[in-house]
């Protein structure tokens, strides 16, 4: 199948200028100034894209894809996501884990519905375990779970410096990020450890004394909720500077907690700080419960995460804050494929694959998706829906 993009102007994310693609199946089969469809040839679909940007689909590298939630007891469990709750959003590729429930949601549940949502048409990839330590995995080692289940990519959520935390001891951490680290080099993935930071004031304090007192690279970790208040958004800002990697979630702001900063404006700020944009990332945290609380601070209830938070944010970062768009793609494309290893994502390259979303240029709306090749969304009509919607 070809699928021709004609007269738009690309991110890659760094700035292309104005180009044809030319879609092959499921890959970026050519770039070029031109490409013209010739006559009496194969059907090609032609998308055109003046007024448009075109960028990478969107890496969504935590996502509870079987729900989450559960902390105001059962009837708080989030349900599993639609497939369209993840391409209405431009995303293309999400990284699914557990949470705080390692008990009613498992890892055998949570590869199922990973691979039911590559059926259905987006890229995904596990973290195995969840808040606990020691970490439930599928095969009950995290070294073998990385080197033999292709969809494990790394660690997470472990949870730190939080009251649902396990409480795991520094040594319990720095064998955790060991074994995900040898797991990662002996099968070519990242295994990187995605660390769910609380509110306590332990903060970042055992990832840095594991860098300072190990062999471990900082890069082993990726410590997430960075944004969810001042304190450790200032501490975050340090650890990034020493070469570490930060993840903001977008689903956090204001509404939900008021010491909390909108990924929008940290990332502006860290920018400020000197923080290098290659450091940072944005995750949508999507599908997890999300308590509202009205002016009062009384609880009006729960809504679940959303997807399209992600490039909302990045959105509000260009037209708000005044970040390029360039640098604001980064945190949702090329970074997340970088720091993850998915070695064919998060760039709009010859030979990648087929992970696009078209963006109306005046005002930034996700216009059409494609995700392997497949139109998903097409001028914000959906094209394709999950299996029960
Ligand atoms: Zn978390």
């Amino acid at each position: 199948m070809l699928t021709l993009i004609k007269n738009g102007e690309v991110y890659a994310p760094h700035y292309l200028g104005k180009k044809d693609l030319l879609i092959v199946d499921k890959n970026i089969g050519y770039i070029a100034d031109e490409i013209n469809a010739p006559a009496d040839f194969v059907e090609i679909k032609v998308i055109d894209a003046t007024d448009k940007y075109v960028v990478p689909g969107f890496i969504d590298s935590h996502v509870h894809i079987l729900g989450g939630g559960g902390e105001g007891s059962y009837k708080t469990r989030t349900p599993e996501i639609m497939l369209t709750d993840i391409t209405t959003g431009g995303v293309t590729t999400v990284i699914g884990c557990l949470g705080t429930d390692g008990t009613t949601r498992k890892m055998e549940n949570l590869i199922a519905k990973a691979r039911g949502l590559e059926e259905e048409g987006v890229s995904t990839y596990i973290y195995t375990g969840s808040y606990q330590v020691p970490v439930r995995t599928l095969t009950g080692d995290i070294i073998d779970d990385l080197i033999l289940i292709d969809k494990v990519i790394g660690v997470g959520e472990i949870a730190l410096s939080d009251h649902r935390s396990s409480q795991p001891t520094l040594e319990d951490v720095t064998k955790i990020a060991a074994a995900s680290r040898v797991g990662g080099i002996l099968s070519g993935k990242a295994g990187v450890v995605n660390i769910h930071v609380g509110d306590g004031k332990r903060r970042l304090d055992y990832l840095e004394e594991i860098v300072e007192n190990t062999e471990i690279p900082i890069t082993q970790f990726l410590p997430t909720h960075i944004n969810r208040n001042q304190e450790l958004f200032v501490v975050g800002i340090d650890y990034a500077k020493k070469g570490g990697f930060v993840d903001l979630t977008t689903s956090i702001d204001a509404t939900i907690a008021s010491s909390a900063i909108s990924c929008s404006q940290g990332l502006k700020q860290m920018l400020d700080a000197g923080v290098s944009i290659d450091n940072i990332t944005f995750s949508s945290d999507g599908q997890g419960s999300i308590p509202v609380f009205d002016e009062k601070g009384q609880l009006l209830g729960l809504e679940v995460g959303k997807l399209t938070s992600l490039f909302g944010e990045v959105k509000a970062s260009v037209q708000n804050e005044g970040v390029s768009l360039e640098d604001g793609l980064k945190v949702i494309t090329s970074n997340p494929a970088r720091i993850l290893k998915l070695q064919n994502k998060g760039l709009v390259q010859e030979g990648k694959d087929a992970d696009l979303v078209l963006l109306t240029k005046d005002t930034l709306e996700v216009d059409t998706v494609i995700a392997m090749g497949q139109v998903m969304i097409e001028n914000k009509e959906i094209k394709v829906k999950g299996t029960f919607e």
